[in-house]
């Protein structure tokens, strides 16, 4: 049993019991030595040994597949990533080929998984291996947070996965357990660096690999969001979430606002030739580097039409006239919701200039399927495929 903590006055929140849990001015390092440490990594290796998950970059000690699995695990769930991992290593098997590839084709590669700086930073990480590290994954931990796209949690689970190098972690499911076992009063992203001085303080040195892993798979199939199942869980004598009934209760959340709404004109616009306009993003930004059709934000008092032919002109520097509706969409990004509104368009005069994008193409309706598009896009083109063309 861990020593009895400190009272703390105030409500759960969501609960009308009194909670006996850790406060912000109340995380000192002390807090984690106070618990049965030596018992805890024995309990939890000794779970792993019988109920980790056989992985597929498990099964290599290879630090670029190493590498690739963890910035693919970064916010996409461990079933998602598994084919995705598999394609990769068979597209760019070696870090040469991923430095040597053309953005389009890797961006291709991920399209589907989301986040897509994670692979814009695979790539530029992959040519300064080449460059400064002699096409070898660096091993010392200052020179791997140098990379694009790897903080402290990547760096640690990648220096232990492939080197057994003692780094602590601190991902999404780490949080969750650590916040459960010493029962913390705020939400984890409050107490972030004394939730690291947990993960390194329970750290087994001897065996981080198998720890890490352990930690992580703790989190991911038994001490999960929601119901998670203390009665198989090798910490559950140790955990002050589980002795007060409170795991349904932490960690605790964030307030979360409702996220912000835009409504977004866009246009499908085709030549004479029956040929369709495609732009492409910027690097820098939301789906950076991808392609997509073009369009914009609704103005207020603006409808559709109005919308698409004055972002068409702004954007593009073109003349189209806006025609038949094609498809409606909804989809979320991590902090707003957009309704995309798609209207079939032709193209009356102006030759188009990448004014607020790196680049515009005609490309046939059948060529699509060779640029990187974001999700909510391909609806756009299964709808294209599945219908007739306008204009002809
Ligand atoms: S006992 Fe329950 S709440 Fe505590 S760490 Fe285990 S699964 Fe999570």
């Amino acid at each position: 049993m861990p020593r009895s903590v400190k009272v703390l006055s105030g409500l759960v929140a969501g609960s009308a019991l009194p909670a006996p849990l850790i406060p912000l001015t109340d995380c000192s390092p002390d807090r984690w030595r106070e618990l049965p440490v030596a018992r805890l990594r024995r309990s939890l290796l000794d779970w792993y040994a019988h109920h980790g998950r056989e992985l597929p970059w498990r099964r290599t000690e290879d630090l670029y597949a190493i590498w690739v699995s963890e910035i693919m695990l970064q916010q996409t769930q461990v079933k998602t990533v598994i084919p995705y991992y598999e394609r990769w290593l068979q597209a760019f098997p070696a870090v040469g080929q991923l430095a040597q590839a053309n953005q389009q084709t890797v961006l291709m590669n991920w399209q589907g998984l989301g986040y897509y700086a994670r692979a814009r930073n695979l790539h530029r990480a992959a040519q300064s291996i080449i460059a400064d590290y002699g096409g070898q994954f660096p091993e010392q931990m200052a020179d791997v947070l140098k990379l694009p796209g790897i903080g402290r949690t990547t760096a640690g689970g990648i220096l232990s996965a492939a080197l057994n190098q003692p780094y602590p972690i601190l991902d999404g499911n780490v949080k969750r357990v650590l916040a459960r076992l010493i029962g913390l009063s705020v939400p984890p992203n409050h107490a972030l660096s004394w939730l690291w001085e947990g993960s390194e303080t329970l750290l087994d040195a001897t065996h981080p690999r198998a720890f890490n892993q352990a930690l992580m798979d703790l989190g991911a199939t038994v001490c999960t969001p929601k119901q998670p199942q203390c009665d198989r869980c090798p910490w559950a004598t140790f955990c002050q979430a589980h002795q007060l009934n409170l795991q349904s209760v932490l960690p605790m959340s964030e307030t979360r606002q409702p996220l912000p709404h835009k409504r977004i004109g866009v246009a499908v616009i085709w030549n004479s030739h029956g040929q369709i306009l495609i732009d492409k993003r910027p690097q820098s930004g939301l789906l950076g580097g991808l392609w997509e059709f073009p369009g914009g934000k609704v103005e207020p008092n603006e409808t559709i039409p109005e919308c698409i032919a004055r972002e068409i002109q702004e954007e593009l520097g073109i003349q189209v006239e806006v025609g038949e509706h094609l498809i409606t969409l909804d989809h979320a990004y991590t902090h707003f919701k957009v309704t995309l509104s798609v209207h079939h368009c032709r193209h009356l005069s102006g030759e188009p200039q990448p004014i607020e994008c790196d680049e515009v193409k005609w490309v046939s309706l059948g060529d699509l399927d060779q640029y990187p598009f974001p999700t909510a896009n391909h609806k756009i083109i299964a709808a294209l495929q599945s219908g007739e063309r306008p204009f002809r």
